[in-house]
Order: structure tokens, then C-alpha cells, then sequence
């Protein structure tokens, strides 16, 4: 056995403690772009977006003033923050599809956690009623559905 199928193991491996029932779908490319975006991860750090052009640029596309959620500008809210729409520690499978990420401000990103995206809802729902319909509006309805199959 090589190192590269013995890292691919592992990673399979962990991916199984960690997402279960999804493992045995991840390829060798899931592999390689993880790896590729957990560096891209550990040079714009977890909450920080910005320090490199790639993420600087990426995050100028995908946002305005506002944080999507609170509506407030991100200034008055901590900051511009990369958020998972789905959270790695549920989909780590998820933590490189782009689809998945989304510009929020610092403050909706710690409220919102580690939920998965239903139970942050009904959260949102309860806590904050007025801003109920901006979240359900950013549902990730094909995501969702990806993971049910
Ligand atoms: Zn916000």
C-alpha cells in the first residue's frame, strides 16, 4: 500500500466518525480537493476572510454592505465572516463545495454555529421572527436535497 492510499484511508476514516454514512461516496478527487481547500482554509483562517487575493476576491463576488441575514452592515457586526451553510463537523463533504459557503457577518455566524441549517431555522424562527424569511430564503434547497439520497 502506497501513502496515498493509506492518507485516502484515513481521511475515509475520518470523514465516517465524523459525517458517517457518507464515507464510502467520497473519491480520490474529494481527496485532493479537500486538501486543497483545508490549505486554502488555513491560510484565510476560520472566521477571517481576506488575506488572500483568492478569498479577498471571493468574498468582494459574493457580497454587498449587508449582511444577508441581520441586514445590518457588516462594520457594525464584527465583520465579514465565510460562513458553511451546511457545517463541516456534519458535511465535511461539503466544506469545499462552494455552493455551500456564503458571505455573514460575524455576529449571525456565531449564532448560527454548528446547527444544521433545519434546526437553525426553527432557531431563527423562535428567537428572531423578524428574520425568519431572509434565512428561509437562503435555504439550500439543492444541497439539502443532495444529502438526503
Ligand atoms: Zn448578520
Amino acid at each position: 500500500m502506497n501513502l496515498e492510499d493509506k492518507e485516502l484511508k484515513e481521511l475515509f476514516k475520518l470523514a465516517d466518525e465524523i459525517g458517517n454514512k457518507r464515507y464510502h461516496k467520497l473519491t480520490y478527487q474529494d481527496f485532493e480537493n479537500y486538501r486543497k481547500y483545508d490549505y486554502w482554509r488555513y491560510i484565510n483562517g476560520d472566521y477571517e476572510c481576506g488575506t488572500t487575493q483568492e478569498s479577498k476576491d471571493w468574498v468582494k463576488d459574493h457580497s454587498d454592505c449587508y449582511c444577508p441575514i441581520c441586514g445590518d452592515n457588516y462594520s457594525t457586526k464584527g465583520g465579514k465572516t465565510i460562513d458553511h451553510k451546511l457545517p463541516r463537523s456534519q458535511y465535511p463533504w461539503l466544506s469545499i463545495e462552494f455552493k455551500n459557503l456564503w458571505v455573514i457577518c460575524k455576529f449571525c455566524n456565531q449564532e448560527k454555529g454548528d446547527r444544521h441549517w433545519y434546526n437553525y431555522e426553527h432557531y431563527i424562527f423562535v428567537r428572531y421572527p423578524n428574520l425568519y424569511l431572509a434565512v428561509k430564503a437562503a435555504r439550500p434547497s439543492l444541497l439539502l436535497q443532495s444529502v438526503k439520497d
